[in-house]
């Protein structure tokens, strides 16, 4: 990015308030036996701005990690999410589990998880319809902090997933002992398949070895029908991509939810 451009988002990030900045958008997680809608992902998006017009994610999801912004728009996100699948269940009459990217910085806040409690008791929400997701290098930075956290997550009842797994280099040690519910195989590995051998030996070999130690697998980025018959074929147990739905506005979630029930 343009280092000027870098300067303004940056200050411009400093002064506005999360609601005027940021909206969600949601992106359906699919139960491949089903063919239904299991979850969504939460991601985070930035408003139009007249001066920089638009700002993608690749932008200013960097900066605000780099500042530490991210902690405190971070616990904005469980909140939106909160009064969202509050919404979808008045709406649809059912809970959609939603799964929000968690930085690093906010596990490592000391007041990460009560805090998280304290939202979702406010809005009265069944922490199993909460899930995080970690990026693979981020939770091997410091294993043995982030894995004291996870634990601690999932005694309240929040499942976790390892996002952009293959990526990070994590050590079969730790993953043994990671108390992790989900990994999210990279979308980097699901692109090529399935006319790279090399990468659809990769992709079954994490499902094989997601499901010794007890994990599930979704797989991200599929794009084509092949993918999915392979995906499929091999035991995926979920899938995202734009082959199903890019991320969309609430309202088309809960068009999707209707259409499926
Ligand atoms: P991620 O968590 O791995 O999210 C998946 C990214 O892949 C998303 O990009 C999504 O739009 C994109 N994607 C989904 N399906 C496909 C597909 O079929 N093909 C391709 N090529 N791409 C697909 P996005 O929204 O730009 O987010 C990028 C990254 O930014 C995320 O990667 C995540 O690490 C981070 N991020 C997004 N929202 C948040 C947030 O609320 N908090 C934090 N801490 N990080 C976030
Ligand atoms: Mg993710
Ligand atoms: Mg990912």
């Amino acid at each position: 990015m343009q280092e000027e451009r870098k300067v303004k988002l940056n200050e411009i990030l400093k002064k506005s308030a999360e609601r005027e900045s940021f909206y969600l958008v949601y992106q359906p997680i699919i139960e491949v036996k089903t063919k239904k809608i299991y979850a969504v992902e939460a991601l985070l998006r930035m408003r139009d701005h007249n001066e920089l017009g638009r700002i993608n994610p690749d932008e200013f999801i960097p900066i605000l990690e780099e500042t530490g912004m991210i902690k405190q728009v971070g616990y904005w996100i469980i909140d939106e999410v909160c009064q969202q699948i509050k919404k979808w269940n008045k709406e649809n009459g059912v809970w959609i589990p939603v799964s929000i990217n968690i930085d690093i910085q906010q596990l490592l806040d000391e007041n990460f998880v009560e805090s998280v409690k304290e939202i979702i008791v406010k809005h009265d929400i069944n922490p199993r319809y909460i899930k995080f997701e970690i990026t693979e290098s981020e939770a091997m930075k410091f294993p043995e902090i982030i894995i004291e956290v996870l634990k601690k997550l999932k005694g309240i009842g929040i499942e976790i997933s390892i996002d952009d797994f293959g990526t990070g280099y994590s050590s079969l040690s730790y993953l043994k002992i990671m108390p992790v519910s989900y990994i999210k195989i990279d979308k980097s590995f699901v692109q090529n398949i399935p006319h790279n051998k090399s990468d659809n030996i990769l992709v079954m070999t994490i499902v094989n070895l997601a499901k010794l130690f007890g994990f599930k697998t979704v797989a991200e980025g599929v794009e084509e029908k092949v993918q999915f018959l392979f995906l499929e074929e091999i035991g995926c147990d979920y899938v995202q991509g734009y082959y199903f739905s890019r991320p969309v506005p609430p309202d088309r979630i809960k068009e999707m939810l209707t259409s499926q029930a």
